[in-house]
């Protein structure tokens, strides 16, 4: 049996600038995991924080007149402001510059020190300052730090040194015993080569600095900011303050880190627990890097995108589930506008939006909104019934293999395969046959109960549509209160009062992002018009008889309309805004006396009027009550 807690950490974010939609990325994807595993009934502990210390933190408050405590306050304060933009749930937030986590600190450098294996030499060596790191020279590439390329300088400095020369041995066996322990397994191999290269013994104190954690033997050290800043994932599970928690939590299930860090998690860390006596983590998974015009996005290059900017435009589910959708988890993924404008479009707004939409106003439409009793299987049903539990259990897999970009993909599948079911069902043929009653109720119960599963789904990536999807099905239960594992069909309530709602994703029109401020529309004056003018236009009610894509053009469809004993086809550019089914028995208010037109090949005889909103929704004209196709429209 394995133990029923998960354990899941992000980096903690260096509060040298603000972050970056990188960051987001990360905590995102810690996120979605985490909320999946509750959604499981794991006991979940999800942490993040902020690594506060080093040279340039204290160089960089300097040059802006404030003490290193008072810059990363202020810096530390929009993390927490973005993650919970974001709509991160972690469970804490370790501060490196926290009294809790100093203890710490110090209590596992004297651990390691009593133990022997950190020692006082002398070092002398290439440094980087952006990257607080030190290199051999063997490492350095055209003499530059072989991390981020800048120049590196040359410290020596009395030091105390950290024996993972000593470790190497045992950490290649753990390494190869435990595949699991660090993936992608690109960046496992990675690992086993450096360390096959041969490890050196780490400097881990600093005498050129102070902003860092006193080292606890010696006054004028302070301790080296990756040994600080890795012990985070104990401070946060109570290492010293709460014994039972934090042996409940560890080890840690996953660390969660970009793919620039692994080493540093899956090298330094796994030492510094060795030689404290701890058991390792689980896993240490390093994602890719999110480029942008296939750059790694940093603020030294210019390519930063800010996540506020991106969360208030789209909305937070939007980026959220652009991210986690786009980006495959191990590999390095583009950031486009082009590319997200595209996802919110076809898969928010179209698939899924579309589906709760229509799926809620046929259920106004045919059962005032309330879900009926479920009439017998056919086996068009059944297949959809299977199509839900099949997915579910790749949903499962995919996530304990941290495939987050194919869950999304498989979930989106099924969405596809209700939005066909309904095609296939056609409800709208069914309410029309007085006979048909059962099968009828059949659909509309199983369009539903989809939508019900569907939340339950999507809750780990986009939680806040989860939850409002949830609510317009007019559950009264909490969606956190179920079980993903034990989500069988059919749990759907009949009785239950649907509520329609405004739609849950707008579509986006502008295809390239604005290039600076919009400039005020510009309102031009539309001249009045006499009565007599305005009774020129012949203006009445259509029926729709048929509707068809037309091939090769995305934005047009075929309509054929009962015009009262005349049939006339249209024409109408409503492809993206309505699927043909759609509209088919509807009656659509129609300019009849427009001049007939030739449309890709089509004669349109007549314009369908409807109302297009500034968010890009365009829904058609109709009447509230039954009228004879043909009624004057004035
Ligand atoms: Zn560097």
């Amino acid at each position: 049996m394995g133990k029923n807690t998960f354990y899941i950490t992000t980096p903690i974010y260096y509060p040298s600038d603000k972050l970056h939609i990188g960051h987001a990325y990360t905590t995102v994807a810690a996120d979605a995991i985490a909320r999946y595993h509750r959604l499981n009934g794991k006991d979940v502990f999800f942490l993040t924080g902020s690594d506060e210390h080093g040279q340039k933190i204290e160089r960089v408050a300097k040059e802006r007149g404030k003490t290193p405590k008072e810059y990363v306050d202020g810096i530390v304060k929009g993390f927490q402001d973005l993650w919970q933009k974001l709509d991160i749930s972690y469970d804490d937030f370790v501060r490196t510059t926290e009294e809790r986590h100093y203890r710490v600190v110090q209590d596992i450098f004297r651990e390691i020190y009593e133990k022997g294996d950190i020692y006082k030499g002398e070092y002398k060596g290439w440094y980087c300052t952006p990257c607080e790191t030190f290199f051999p020279e063997t490492r350095l590439v055209d003499g530059n730090c072989p991390d981020c390329g800048r120049p590196v300088e040359v410290l020596q400095e009395e030091s105390y040194f950290f024996r993972m020369s000593k470790y190497a041995d045992r950490l290649l066996q753990h390494i190869e015993a435990n595949p699991e322990f660090i993936q992608p397994t690109s960046r496992r191999n990675e690992m086993v080569q450096f360390i096959k290269g041969g490890l050196e013994d780490l400097c881990v104190s600093r005498t050129t600095f102070d902003w860092g954690i006193p080292v606890p033997i010696e006054e004028g050290h302070v301790i080296y900011v990756w040994f600080d800043a890795l012990t985070n994932y104990l401070t946060g599970i109570g290492y010293l303050d709460d014994k039972e928690m934090f042996q409940k939590y560890w080890p840690a299930d996953v660390h969660l880190v970009g793919k620039e860090i692994v080493r540093f998690h899956s090298i330094i860390w796994p030492i510094i627990l060795m030689a404290a006596g701890l058991e390792l983590p689980k896993k240490v998974y390093g994602h890719g890097w999110l480029l942008f015009d296939s750059d790694k996005m940093s603020k030294s290059k210019g390519n930063v995108v800010d996540p506020v900017v991106l969360i208030d435009q789209f909305g937070v589910d939007a980026i959220r589930y652009f991210l986690l959708r786009e980006i495959s988890f191990g590999s390095d993924g583009n950031f486009s506008w082009e590319a997200l404008v595209g996802r919110i479009n076809a898969d928010l707004a179209n698939d899924l939006g579309n589906l709760v939409h229509r799926s809620s106003a046929m259920m106004k439409k045919y059962y005032k909104g309330v879900v009926p009793e479920p009439g017998p299987e056919r086996p068009l049903d059944a297949a959809l019934r299977e199509d839900a539990a099949n997915t579910r259990r790749k949903l499962v897999s995919l996530m304990e293999e941290l495939d987050l970009s194919t869950a999304l993909a498989t979930i989106w599948r099924f969405i596809g395969s209700v939005n066909k079911y309904i095609d296939e069902a056609a409800p709208w043929a069914l309410a029309r046959d007085e006979s048909k009653g059962d099968e009828l109720a059949r659909v509309m119960y199983n369009l539903a109960e989809s939508l019900r599963v569907i939340s339950l789904f999507i809750y780990p990536f986009i939680p806040s549509t989860a939850k409002e999807i949830w609510a317009r099905l007019g559950l009264d239960d909490e969606l956190t209160d179920h079980l993903l594992g034990q989500a069988r069909w059919g749990e759907m309530p009949p009785g239950t009062v649907i509520r329609p709602g405004s739609p849950l994703f707008p579509r986006i029109e502008d295809e390239k992002p604005p290039a600076k401020a919009p400039e005020a529309p510009q309102k031009e004056a539309i001249p009045e018009v006499a009565i007599d003018e305005f009774a020129r236009m012949d203006i009445r009610l259509a029926r729709v008889l048929e509707a068809d894509r037309i091939a090769g053009a995305d934005k047009l469809l075929k309509l054929k309309v009962d015009l009262g004993g005349e049939e006339r086809q249209i024409v109408a550019g409503l492809a993206q805004h309505y699927r043909p089914e759609e509209l088919v028995g509807k009656d659509v208010a129609l300019l009849a006396n427009l001049k007939p037109t030739t449309i890709r090949g089509e004669l349109s005889q007549g314009m369908v009027l409807a109302a297009a909103a500034k968010d890009g929704r365009v829904r058609i004209l109709t009447v509230d009550e039954e009228m004879p196709a043909g009624s004057k429209i004035r």
